[in-house]
């Protein structure tokens, strides 16, 4: 059973879910508009919104790092580390964008991914093959072959089986890490507070038990206010067919308790550290592009991959991982490039359907023409 069967098994479980979602909640409609606008803001300011987020980040008590590139994120969080480590890793694409699992070990750290997509991706080696679900190219039916490979644990091909392995497994990683990583759903600007959606209450684990916690994320999450990060949160998770969610996490510094007189002191039993890290690779070029800015309102809901009949075709190879599908083809370009994106553009046949799907209304068909536009161009000069 390929790739086929697996893609085929979780549109078939997610579409239908989601339309009902959005019938039963028509209010988040209407806070994607307002989010849209919100977000344009923040692109059309990139520079003012990330100084400002910085600010409000070293404010409430947690260190706040730029980082131009994947080498420059990499090194600031090699050095918050160190080697010798227990590290446990909530998902983060963005640390899939710059191959930060693979560089933690390579320089003396155990490191567990606690996702359970991104759990067995790490077990089998293969890339992510879609932003919000990575290993959605894999049949239960595998999944239960890699973990009795790879762990030796006998499990039945069963979801339920599969994530109660995982549960067990993980339990004591979460209390021996001696740093947790995540990413970010939203960063509010005006405040400095970071959201991040789950369900799994991995990300709650994460954040919560290691002394240390590191955020890792790109400028395009920015958002103006604190009201802006919760719509995100919202919308992202309405759209991606998983609404409520079932934890939405804010995390505003290190812990910190004032039961003794009101005097707010910290650590308390959370992290007595939070640093967060904004990853520019490109993003900030892309701001200022006449066809790539729009790409960067994207809020990853991952809805396009699934209304897209090109995804489908190709078993969710279409991009580069992490970067795949429709919004992938987009941001292939933004991070790795108009060389990189090209090939994966000219095979877009235009549907339109991600259009129509996005929460965004993000003119991906538009910005895929533009890609190729150039990709001949470039061909053309060689
Ligand atoms: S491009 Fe639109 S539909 Fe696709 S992941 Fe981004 S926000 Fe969601």
């Amino acid at each position: 059973m390929g790739y086929d069967e697996a893609i085929r098994r979780a549109v078939e479980a997610n579409v239908p879910r989601t339309m009902s979602i959005l019938d039963k909640y028509p209010y988040v409609t209407e806070l994607a508009k307002e989010l849209r606008k919100a977000k344009e803001e923040v692109i059309r300011n990139l520079e003012y919104y990330v100084d400002k987020a910085m600010k409000s980040i070293q404010a409430i008590g947690a260190k706040a790092y730029f980082a131009r590139d994947g080498d420059e994120a990499r090194r600031i969080i090699g050095n918050i580390v160190g080697k010798g480590n227990v590290i446990v890793l909530g998902k983060t694409m963005v640390g899939s964008e710059i191959g930060l699992r693979e560089y933690l070990i390579s320089i003396g750290n155990e490191v567990w991914e606690t996702d359970l997509g991104e759990f067995l991706i790490q077990l089998t080696g293969d890339k992510p093959t879609h932003i919000v679900a990575p290993a959605l190219h894999m049949t239960r039916e595998r999944a239960a072959r890699v973990i009795k490979e790879k762990l030796g644990i006998d499990v039945k091909a069963d979801p339920s089986e599969i994530a109660q392995t995982a549960r067990r497994f993980l339990r004591d990683k979460f209390f021996k890490a001696n740093f947790g990583i995540t990413g970010a759903n939203a960063v509010a600007a005006d405040t400095g507070a970071v959201l991040l959606i789950e369900n799994e209450g991995n990300i709650r684990f994460t954040t919560v038990s290691p002394p240390v916690h590191i955020v890792l994320t790109g400028i395009d999450k920015i958002v103006p206010t604190l009201h802006h990060a919760f719509m995100e949160v919202m919308v992202q998770s309405a759209y991606a067919g998983l609404y409520p969610p079932t934890y939405v996490n804010l995390v505003a510094g290190p812990s910190t308790t004032a039961d003794v007189e009101q005097t707010r002191v910290s650590p308390s039993h959370g992290p007595r550290e939070v640093h967060v890290i904004l990853l520019d690779n490109g993003r900030l070029r892309a701001s200022k592009d006449d066809l790539l800015w729009e790409a960067l309102l994207c809020i990853r809901c991952g809805r396009c991959h699934f209304h897209c009949p090109v995804y489908r075709a190709l078993d969710g190879s279409w991009g580069e991982s992490p970067y795949v599908g429709p919004m992938g083809v987009m941001w292939t370009a933004v991070v790795y490039g108009i060389e990189k994106a090209g090939p994966h553009a000219m095979l877009c046949m235009h549907a339109g359907t991600c259009r129509e799907a996005c929460p965004m209304k993000i003119n991906i068909p538009e910005v895929i023409q533009g890609i190729k536009a150039r990709y001949t161009k470039l061909v053309a000069k060689r």
